[in-house]
């Protein structure tokens, strides 16, 4: 056998998502194609974006584009950030700055884990958990949220525990679902979670996984569970919030509200298993723009009006959905409950949303927002003819 078995679990476990990205590859070139699978740009750049790039696209000095590490200023601007929106005192020595959030990803599993320890993932939840754990020689046990409306249910983690658990992943604002969780369900996990600790005689981390932390609708409030855990990881991406995802930018924040000599170990390790990793920083040029890029952001009123259009003609149309709280995904039940049938029906008449088979939601699909209003507009009737299954 040619490959490691980690390599062929990994493999195994994203399966339906490669097989379903290989199945999909024409559609971008296709200009009638109505696709809302990945959370993908579908209309140019923003110009916040490529300014900032471009005002340190030219180098100031030898080593402009030289091994870079944590830069200062993206360090600087994070930690700012994040007291900020958290009202957490983060300091730039707590911030590793990452390439998006599967970087940060693997350098929590890397400080925190040793082979064949457990990692507790939401279900549905984003499809990367799995062959990531596997590739890093972890068990995923799978954490069922809430039937009907995709809580995080705290019971169904408790029950997912083991003396072998090291890791528990959350993420607010969800993918796929768009739920977005609230303090007393963090404080209610902390609980569980400091109890399981005591119990098996081992911490068990929390890694909170915030990418979509800043999309989020209708005013609703963000709680991290780092307020409430002190033992929280946060990871964080650039690419949702800027919608430009092949720009990787992110990083992995450790909780200022940790014993000092644990988070002074957690800071001490972050370049050394950075470089370990593979060189896990981000370019030199993401890095340099970071500061720029703090406070820009895809237009959250165009994504609301276009939540607002989907959510409202398809929930008229009888679909039971999801209403989004926060990502730009919309979350529904298939007619005749069956994802990949009704998928494949729409991808026949040139409308492509993701089935929730990738999530190990086989009844269900996931609709990406970030397509523009005018293919919501052209693919509408589609999608409303094809709810009378239901
Ligand atoms: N976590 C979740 C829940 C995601 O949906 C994604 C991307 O889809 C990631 C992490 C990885 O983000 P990035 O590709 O920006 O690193």
């Amino acid at each position: 056998m040619v490959l490691s078995t980690r390599a062929i679990q990994a493999r195994n476990s994203v399966a339906t998502v490669t097989s379903f990205f290989a199945s999909i590859q024409g559609v971008g070139r296709d200009p009638d194609a109505l696709d809302f699978t990945f959370g993908n740009p579908h209309e140019p750049a923003l110009t916040g974006l490529t300014s900032a790039m471009r005002a340190q696209l030219e180098p100031r000095s030898v080593d402009w584009f030289a091994y870079k590490t944590s830069e200062r200023s993206a360090q600087e601007a994070v930690a700012a950030g994040l007291r900020g929106e958290l009202g957490i005192d983060f300091e730039p020595d707590d911030i590793a700055m990452t390439q998006g959030a599967f970087g940060a990803i693997s350098l929590a599993l890397a400080m925190l884990t040793d082979a064949g320890d457990e990692v507790v993932i939401p279900v549905p939840g984003w499809f990367c958990y799995a062959p990531m754990l596997h590739a890093a020689d972890l068990f995923p046990v799978g954490a069922p949220l809430a039937p009907v409306d995709f809580s995080l249910d705290v019971d169904e983690i408790a029950r997912a525990i083991t003396p072998r658990t090291r890791v528990v992943i959350v993420n607010s604002p969800a993918n796929p679902t768009g739920r977005v969780y609230p303090k007393e369900t963090w404080d209610a996990l902390a609980e569980v979670l400091d109890e399981a600790s005591h119990r098996h005689g081992r911490r068990i981390w929390l890694l909170s996984d915030e990418p979509y932390r800043r999309i989020r609708f209708d005013g609703i409030g963000f709680a991290s569970p780092a307020g409430s855990y002190p033992w929280t990881l946060i990871d964080y991406s650039f690419g949702k919030v800027l919608l430009a995802p092949g720009q990787r930018l992110g990083y992995l924040a450790i909780s200022p509200l940790l014993e000092p000599a644990e988070r002074t170990a957690l800071r001490q390790s972050c370049m050394p298993l950075q470089l370990a990793i593979g060189w896990g920083f981000p370019d030199a040029l993401m890095q340099y723009s970071a500061p720029a890029l703090e406070s820009v952001s895809i237009d959250l009123a165009e994504l609301t009006r276009k939540r607002d259009r989907m959510f409202g003609a398809l929930n008229d149309a009888g679909y039971t959905l999801t209403r989004p709280e926060g990502t730009f995904y919309l979350w529904g039940r298939a007619p005749g409950r069956d994802g990949a049938a009704f998928c494949a029906a729409l991808a026949e008449r040139g409308v492509y949303l993701m089935p929730g088979t990738l999530f190990d939601q086989p009844a269900h699909f996931r609709i990406s927002l970030t397509a523009t209003m005018d293919m919501i507009e052209r693919a509408l009737p589609t999608l409303v003819e094809a709810a009378d299954a239901e």
